[in-house]
């Protein structure tokens, strides 16, 4: 497997590819921003995007959305729960920025448990809810992918609407936290950490803040 982050945007948001070494096909994570940085890394990375997958619907993580897809054609996937926020500025909040933005429906609409093929690589969907009403994480690989559902040190934010704390942290402790203190943990912002670190470490997990 095949496994890059770019830090994209103002909000320095991770963008993830995720791509099969032998049929070259990859996924596109969070096409947050700066699309053409995406398009160039997976040039480098000799690299065919055939699925572009969010974590949830929010601007920050959809923003270079729609130059990804123009430019490879890949199917469009997201949770159910936040497929409108896609074609809605209201609700994937970019109505409250310079931009208002929107997109053609999903290709896919994902549920808890979908298995999402990259060429030979087995990407399974896992709907943690709490941040946004459909966020998900992805395991690929042996890697969580975390979305705004788990930062290192920090949680998503609850705030936004159909944001709910108490879901947030079900999700984290019921669904994410449950993968064994080694696997690996890459967020929607800032840096990597692992299972173990945030169990042990996280003061929104071990009865600190949370
Ligand atoms: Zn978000
Ligand atoms: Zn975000």
């Amino acid at each position: 497997m095949i496994f890059e982050g770019l830090s994209v945007g103002p909000m320095d948001n991770n963008c993830y590819i995720i791509g099969c070494g032998e049929t070259r096909e990859a996924a596109v994570i969070d096409p947050g921003d700066e699309g053409g940085r995406i398009l160039r890394k997976l040039e480098d990375l000799k690299l065919k995007c055939s699925c572009i997958i969010m974590t949830h619907g929010h601007i920050d993580h959809i923003g270079a959305l729609g130059q990804v897809l123009d430019a490879t054609g890949a199917q469009v996937m997201i949770h159910e729960r936040d497929a409108g926020m896609l074609t809605s500025p209201g609700r994937n909040l970019s109505m409250y920025t310079d931009t208002s933005i929107k997109f053609k429906a999903a290709d896919k609409l994902l549920i808890d448990g979908d298995t999402v093929m990259v060429g030979k690589v087995e990407l399974k969907i896992i709907h943690t809810p709490g941040h946004t009403p459909g966020g998900i994480s992805i395991l690929a690989g042996g890697k969580l992918i975390t979305g705004d559902t788990l930062f290192a040190g920090s949680v998503g934010r609850s705030d936004f609407p159909g944001g709910d704390h108490d879901q947030l942290i079900r999700s984290i402790k019921e669904k994410l936290l449950v993968f064994s203190p080694e696997t690996p943990v890459y967020p929607g912002h800032g840096p990597a950490s692992t299972v173990g670190e945030e169990s042990k470490n996280n003061p929104f997990l071990n009865g600190i803040w949370g």
